[in-house]
């Protein structure tokens, strides 16, 4: 008999999915494979944490590994014509308290990549850009990197080009809710079923469903019997808070050449908070320092971390504290300048974190035919062009050892308690 043609169901359309979906409708492209998202891919609000007005696109990493995956997401993202029209080399302004510059420099050294990348003397870098940043909180800091060949790219329109033009190659784009998996008493998954009662089958199911992870799987744990499906200790579910304000016209011509500016938090603080230059609509955007959690029960005496019940995980209801830490991040950042801009269009924004920052891109190790490709870990958007490469090399069985073991399902995992954007407040003490 001839071999069953393989066929592709993949969960979740944030940057994971979709780099999924394009990379298998270029290398197949008579196969079947399917995106099933809960929001259209079009819709004016998605839950994906890859859904945004913008997102950072850069290389600077103290971890070599992903100075380089990102070295060469950033080729792509310059040169490729898919890809192109969304990037902005605005270049980055660091502000760090630690060895992360010259951490940096070294990278780039090592990887033999000329960039236009230089450290100085914080007195120097006030100077720069108009002196917008001169008033930033530079306590402890004795030096600003700056790279001018990291920028940022219009986070939701690059992510609905994509799907579109996978959709225009043969990807079937479903949208439904994701109840459970569909896993046999032999511990072979076939599919999901929706929450609208169908059943979606394939030979391969991939899981790139970002914070809600946690909770589908101890539900397919639940409906399969198959414990182990559970995620355990290997992603937890965090929230970080985003606003925007949108410039006049005088502040435009102030801030309109602005490089995305990142500032390192001393640890009472939280983590980073950042900033990135005025987008189409003149909004400047921030994201807030703190990273929390949002433990639930989600079966009887499950608890684990997880986006709020509501269908749209109530992104857009943000508690007057955490919209005080993203105003917190436009004071640290612009100081004075900042004070009479009007903070609008909050939104918590959910996302997968492991504890080692490294992404799953994965075989899961207790059901044949799943896996598992998400968890960008606070991280993983700018890597977008090139995700579903790895995604596809790891359904070959081809992924590069170092890369294996770094994104396995089953890897040692590092006590989380020491790293910065490890949650440890919960959403409802905010
Ligand atoms: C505030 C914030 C700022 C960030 N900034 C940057 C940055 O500047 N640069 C950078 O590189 N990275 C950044 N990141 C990280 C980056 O956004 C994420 O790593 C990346 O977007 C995760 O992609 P994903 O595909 O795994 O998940 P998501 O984008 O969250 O997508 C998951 C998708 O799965 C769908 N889904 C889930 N469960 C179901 C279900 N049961 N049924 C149907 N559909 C389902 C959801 O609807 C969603 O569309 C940031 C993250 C946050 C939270």
């Amino acid at each position: 008999m001839a071999p069953r043609p393989s066929s592709y169901l993949i969960i979740g359309s944030g940057v994971f999915g979709a780099s999924t979906a394009y990379h298998l409708i270029r290398r197949y492209p008579d196969a079947s494979i399917t995106l099933v998202d809960r929001d259209a891919f079009d819709a004016t609000s998605r839950v994906a944490a890859s859904w945004d007005w913008n997102k950072v696109v850069r290389a600077d990493y103290a971890d070599i590994k992903y100075c380089e995956l990102a070295l060469e997401a950033q080729d792509v993202w310059r040169t490729d014509p898919l890809w192109k029209p969304f990037f902005h080399q605005s270049g980055i302004y660091w502000i760090s308290h630690t060895q992360f510059a010259q951490k940096v420099i070294d990278n780039y050294a090592k990887l033999g990549r000329r960039a236009d990348l230089y450290s100085l003397p914080v007195e120097e870098a006030r100077k720069l850009y108009g002196g917008i940043f001169d008033e930033a909180d530079y306590t402890d800091v004795k030096e600003v990197l700056i790279n001018n060949t990291s920028g940022w790219a219009d986070a939701s329109d690059a992510l609905k080009k994509v799907i579109e033009t996978s959709i225009e190659k043969g990807v079937k784009y479903v949208v439904a809710e994701v109840k459970a998996l569909k896993v046999d008493d032999h511990g072979i998954c076939h599919g999901v079923t929706t929450a609208d009662g169908n059943i979606l089958e394939a030979t391969h199911t991939i899981l790139s469903t970002g914070s809600f992870t946690t909770k589908l799987l101890e539900a397919s744990a639940k409906v399969s019997g198959v414990k182990d499906l559970r995620a355990g200790d290997r992603i937890i579910s965090a929230g970080v808070t985003t606003g925007l304000t949108r410039l006049s016209d005088e502040d435009l011509g102030k801030f309109s050449r602005m490089p995305v500016c990142i500032q390192e938090n001393p640890p009472e603080r939280g983590a980073s908070n950042g900033t990135l230059p005025p987008n189409r609509d003149s909004q400047v955007k921030w994201w807030g320092q703190c990273i929390f959690k949002n433990t639930q029960e989600v079966l009887k005496d499950r608890f684990v971390s997880a986006p709020p019940d509501e269908p749209d995980y109530a992104e857009w209801k943000v508690p007057g504290s955490l919209k005080d830490d993203v105003n917190f991040a436009n004071k640290a950042t612009f100081g004075e300048k900042g004070e009479l801009w009007n903070l609008e269009q909050y939104r918590i924004c959910w996302e997968a974190l492991t504890p080692s920052e490294d992404f799953i891109i994965s075989p899961h190790s207790a059901a044949s035919q799943l896996y598992v490709a998400t968890c960008g870990s606070f991280h993983g958007w700018k890597f977008f062009p090139i995700l579903g490469k790895y995604v596809l090399q790891m359904l070959d069985g081809k992924l590069a050892p170092d890369l294996k073991g770094r994104w396995a399902w089953d890897r040692e995992l590092p006590d989380p308690s020491d790293l910065v954007v490890w949650p440890r407040k919960e959403l409802e003490d905010m």
